[in-house]
């Protein structure tokens, strides 16, 4: 497909509902062509809904401000990507746990991945998805999360995934390589395909989390880090980190130990990693 081209498995809310077979996901769909983020739409929506109507999603063809973790900005031609915002209420969920909504959809995503093509997913950490090409792994999505949390309890939880189908950002325009769903099996992969598995693993993974099997997630998301074991560079506030990633904390922070013994633990929140 050539840059920018129109998708051509355009997305509506009853196609992406027909027979989804999900207990809890999604109750509202709202499809887009353009928009400036999913994250605000989604936002926004929000602020109209009542409980029995989340979760939220909001699929988009294109953003014209998508964006990534800290403010860095997401691309992806117009129709070539899975593009997607799910609004969650998990008030059961303490907040401090947060983080297992990240490991969620790192790994239903790798799930759906796996279950449309004949691709083994892995993650680095914490959670963009990377696909096996010949040169190496290569990043094919990002995931972002962003809360507003009250009284101990999330007001409201909204999951971000920009997946690249059938284009990537060509080589240089990212600090590390990229690569498709498309780029990586050689053929073509559906949108709306990749959209309805996505959401069936996320149901599974909800449910699991909602039932506190938290312990299991855990165990597949850190199971998909192709980072554990590698030598590493971390850009953290106070300067660079050069080690060995020897395993991840339950909080699921990152445990590095340099050349001299010394052991860094390593939150998410601030830090650009080099594989
Ligand atoms: P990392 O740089 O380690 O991937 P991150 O997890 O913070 O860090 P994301 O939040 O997933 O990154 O996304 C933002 C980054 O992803 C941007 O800085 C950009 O370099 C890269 N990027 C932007 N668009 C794409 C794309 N379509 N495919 C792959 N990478 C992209």
């Amino acid at each position: 497909m050539s840059r920018g081209a129109p998708a051509d498995d355009p997305l509506d809310p009853a196609t992406i509902a027909a027979d989804l077979g999900t207990a809890l996901l999604p109750r509202t769909i709202s499809c887009h062509a353009a928009v400036g983020s999913t994250m605000d739409v989604a936002r926004d929506l929000l602020r109209t809904l009542d409980d029995a109507q989340l979760p939220l999603l909001i699929t988009a063809d294109v953003q014209t401000a998508g964006r990534g973790r800290m403010g860095r900005r997401w691309e992806a031609p117009a129709g070539s990507a899975l593009l997607l915002s799910l609004a969650l209420r998990p008030t059961w969920l303490p907040p401090e746990r947060g983080v297992a909504l990240v490991w969620m959809a790192a790994v239903a995503l790798c799930e759906a991945v796996e279950d449309v093509t004949p691709l083994r997913a892995a993650l680095k950490w914490p959670n963009d998805l990377l696909l096996p090409t010949p040169d190496g792994w290569a990043k094919a999505a990002g995931i972002l999360l962003e809360v507003s949390i009250g009284h101990r309890a999330f007001e409201w939880a909204i999951i971000g995934c920009g997946v690249n189908v059938s284009d990537a950002p060509p080589p240089g325009a990212t600090p590390y390589p990229t690569t498709s769903l498309a780029a990586a099996t050689g053929g073509s992969v559906s949108r709306l395909v990749l959209l309805r598995a996505l959401l069936r693993r996320l149901d599974y993974w909800y449910t699991q989390l909602g039932l506190g099997q938290q312990g299991e997630l855990f165990a597949a998301w850190s199971g998909r880090l192709i980072t554990l074991g590698q030598q590493v560079r971390v850009e953290a506030p106070d300067g660079q980190i050069m080690g060995y990633a020897e395993g991840v904390e339950p909080s699921g922070a990152l445990r590095i130990r340099d050349a001299a013994g010394a052991v860094y633990v390593i939150t998410a929140g601030d830090v650009g990693l080099g594989v």
